[in-house]
This record gives C-alpha cells, structure tokens and sequence, in this order.
C-alpha cells in the first residue's frame, strides 16, 4: 500500500553507502522516520526532497513496521536557512523541539502549520529570529496541551494589575495582591506589555499570528520567559539551543 503526504525533514541520518533515514513531521501522522534508499547519491530523484528542513511531498510504502520512500517532489527547501548559520542552528533547535515533543502516529496538523510559518518567515527575514523563537517556543507548548492560565489572576481572575506574576512551573498568574510567593527562575514579574505578547502568542489564530509587531526590548524580554517556559516544561537543555545562543554572543 502506498502512503502519500506532505512533511518537512527534522532530521538526516546516513545509513550503508547510499542511503538515509529521515525523519520527517507530517500534519496527519506526526513524526515519522522514513527509509530513503539511494537518496545520498547525487544523481538521485529524491536526493534534494529529502535533505535537512526540505517541505515534500512524500510517497512510500510500508513494510514490517518500517517506510521506504518510493517517490518524492520538493515543495519548499527553505534555502536561504541553509545559508545563514544562525537561521540554520535556530532551525535547529525548532526541530529538536518537535523531535523532543511531538508523537508518532498521531495528527499534528497545527504544529505542522506553525513549524511552517515560522520557517517561512525565517527563510524570507520578514521577522527577527528573537521575535519568531520566542513565538514558536511557546505556540509550541500551547499546541501539544500545555496552554498555560493566562486570562488573569488564578486566584481573584483580575485581568490586569500594576504588576504580574507568572508561575511558569504551574502555568499560572497572579496579581500583585494575591501573589504569595518569591521571584525565582521559574516565577517571573511581567509586565502588561509582556502579558499581552505572550496572550497573543498563544490565543491568536495562525492567520494573525505572525501579524503583530514588537520592539527589540520587549522581544528580549518575552524571549527569556518563553525560553524558561520551554526548559521547565521539558525539564532538559537542548544542545542546539546552547549552541545557537553561543552564536549570539
Ligand atoms: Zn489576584
């Protein structure tokens, strides 16, 4: 039986002389890793459907448990990431996320759809890289269920106050009067401007998602608790996150 659907590459691995497994996420059927044969020789029709960050549309078989890719035709290749050291290890990381977060077997249409826009943008530089990693951290995080509560104080539901405290283990706000507790790596004051950034990260529609606009300061600011939303959630570091932010210092 053939299988056809469309996917992005997260992942090379070589395998004998000629050959590769991929590992590709797709909207219907999650992360799946797929045999490439003879995709490494450079006169192969699939050689570059099936390279790092490639958008394909992919048809293969299955046999014992395992898929092999039979044909393939290129959508997107995402070229100018592939080009610029930066954008290539923050592409990096997203795909370590996904790796790291996304199932197999199970329909990820949305994550699909973010992972896609945010290369998009990234590919074209129509948004910063702080602005699309602090969005796709935290859409991220949203999309696979761990939505924090960010309506209001989870105590008295007030919606804004002079300050805000975001308990990022537990995914909850506090106003400045019910708040109880110490300020630490993962509890964090915000400040409504911030409040709001991080609202529309996780609320808004993909249409309007990639819409709105920042200045630097508040990127950087946003940026470091989505950041700590993502290593407190997982509980890990990602090496490709270390190395992308060696590259920015
Ligand atoms: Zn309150």
């Amino acid at each position: 039986m053939l299988i056809t659907t469309d996917g992005v590459v997260l992942k090379e691995r070589a395998q004998g002389e000629n050959d590769k497994f991929i590992d590709v996420l797709t909207g219907n059927m999650g992360i799946i890793s797929i045999c490439a044969k003879g995709a490494r020789k450079l006169n192969s029709k699939n050689a570059g459907s099936t390279q790092l960050f490639s958008y394909s549309k992919l048809c293969f078989s299955q046999r014992s448990n395992r898929y092999y890719l039979n044909s393939s035709e290129i959508i997107s290749s995402f070229f100018n990431i592939s080009t610029d050291l930066e954008s290539l290890a923050l592409a990096s990381y997203f795909s370590e996320l996904l790796r790291y977060s996304v199932p197999s077997g199970a329909p990820a249409e949305n994550v699909l759809k973010l992972f896609l826009n945010t290369m998009y943008f990234l590919d074209s530089g129509k948004r910063s890289r702080a602005f699309l990693k602090s969005l796709f951290e935290f859409r991220l995080l949203c999309e696979i269920g761990l939505m924090p509560g960010l309506i209001g104080c989870c105590e008295c539901y007030e919606f804004r106050s002079n300050s805000m405290f975001f308990d990022i283990l537990n995914g909850r706000l506090y106003c400045d009067h019910c708040f109880t507790g110490e300020v630490g790596f993962d509890t964090v004051r915000i400040s409504d401007s911030e409040l709001h950034v991080l609202r529309y990260i996780a609320l808004t529609d993909f249409d309007k998602l990639f819409n709105f606009k920042t200045s630097e300061a508040l990127e950087k600011s946003v940026g470091e608790v989505t950041e700590k939303y993502v290593l407190t959630h997982f509980d890990r570091n990602f090496n490709t996150l270390s190395y992308y932010k060696s590259l920015l210092t």
